[in-house]
């Protein structure tokens, strides 16, 4: 005889609202969806760099590259909606300073089965050659937040089991008897079966709260300009490997670029566990916002010289967390732990939008009907 079971999702980004979508289709009779912000994805899932990454991010992680490379056609063919492929991609790899060179990375897209295209004439695509070895077309899309968005609220909508409060911080999380979890939120209190922790850049706040273990993560402070490109260029993306270089990609929820800069993007950056506790959001804040966008310029500037007339015409600014072993080999592991000092309370971080696919299969393992 079946029971019935209700789960609270912490955090409406892409992954909360995906995973709500994912417990319900797993037997749950009732989803509730708790988020801080007035509206649902409006933080990192809005701010980002919109890549669907097809792995060619990751020549120091090849298998980060290959789940890359296979979780594409999974995630453009859910949101096809949303993708956004028509640019041209081109990867160009520095002639100095570069941690690969021209003949890795092309071994590497080959090992992982992501096609490149080696273009003959850079000059044509406005790159100096005394600063690139090499230039490929890849295929690498963009997604539209705004149009993932719609498509994950629309299919909630039909959804009667799925409830969505904004508006609500989650204040803590606590055990109780029964092996139910017991949710602390600004405006009450739940109590679940199942508690899915996805708050991203919040994960260790609300761990901290609960007296639950924290996670070790680290957190920059991230600035990505927009940019409006030259008409020649604005169906054009690019991307500089692999070291302290930039990529400018479409961001189509808003008809700009993003122009980020492995060195000028991040303002600050810190770990958790390391000194005083710091909640991102205070640090987010507190930040003086001061654009290093006249830094980024000069750079690209460098490789592409045209382009010293780019005009910002805006900056986002978001919490960007990842997984401190992530750090060295810039490898994209997602986390998953279940039972993670309560019973029945998982927290979940993504990292890139296209490892949903691998959270949701924990999920099933977890959570599905035996
Ligand atoms: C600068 C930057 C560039 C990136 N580029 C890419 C890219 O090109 N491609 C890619 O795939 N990924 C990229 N990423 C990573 C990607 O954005 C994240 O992996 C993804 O958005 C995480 O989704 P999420 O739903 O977990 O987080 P979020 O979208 O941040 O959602 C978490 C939600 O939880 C809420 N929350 C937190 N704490 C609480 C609480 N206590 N109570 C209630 N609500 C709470 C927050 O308000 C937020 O809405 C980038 C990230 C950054 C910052």
């Amino acid at each position: 005889m079946s029971t019935s079971r209700n789960a609270v999702v912490i955090g409406a980004g892409f992954y909360g609202l995906r995973i709500a979508l994912h417990l319900e289709s797993l037997g749950f009779d009732r989803v509730t969806v708790v988020e801080r912000e007035p509206s649902v994805m409006e933080r990192a899932s809005l701010n980002n760099q919109a890549r669907v990454h097809n792995g060619y991010h990751y020549p120091r992680s090849i298998l980060t590259g290959y789940r890359s490379h296979l979780q594409l056609p999974t995630f453009a063919d859910e949101f096809a909606e949303a993708m956004v492929d028509d640019f041209v991609h081109l990867y160009a790899i520095a002639k100095r300073l570069s941690k690969v060179n021209a003949r890795q990375f092309e071994l590497f897209a080959q090992r992982i089965g992501s096609p490149t295209e080696r273009v003959l004439d850079a000059r044509s695509h406005s790159f100096d050659t005394d600063m690139v070895e090499a230039v490929f077309r890849v295929r690498e899309p963009a997604f539209d937040a705004r149009i993932l968005r719609d498509l994950l609220m629309a299919r909630i909508a039909e959804v009667a089991a799925i409830e969505i409060s904004t508006s609500t911080e989650v204040l803590t999380v606590t055990g109780m008897d029964d092996e139910r979890v017991a949710v602390e939120t600004s405006r009450g209190l739940l109590e679940a079966d199942a508690v899915i922790s996805a708050t991203y850049s919040g994960i260790n706040v609300l761990h901290r709260r609960s007296g639950l273990p924290e996670v070790p993560l680290q957190h920059e402070i991230t600035e990505m300009a927009l940019v409006e490109m030259p008409a020649d260029l604005k169906h054009v993306a690019v991307t500089v490997m692999d070291g302290p270089f930039f990529s400018m990609m479409p961001f189509p929820s808003r008809g700009l670029h993003t122009l980020s800069h492995v060195r000028y993007t991040p303002h600050r950056r810190w770990r958790d566990g390391e000194g005083r506790p710091h909640d991102p959001e205070d640090i987010l804040k507190a930040s003086s916002q001061e654009s290093q966008f006249g830094n980024m310029r000069a750079d690209v500037t460098r490789f592409m010289p045209r382009l010293k007339r780019l005009e910002h015409v805006d900056s986002l600014w978001e919490v960007k967390t990842v997984l401190t072993r992530s750090d060295s080999d810039d490898s994209r592991p997602i986390l998953f732990l279940r039972d993670h000092g309560i019973t029945n309370y998982t927290c979940i971080m993504g990292s890139k939008l296209d490892n949903i696919y691998d959270v949701l299969q924990e999920l099933s393992v977890a959570y599905g009907r035996q």
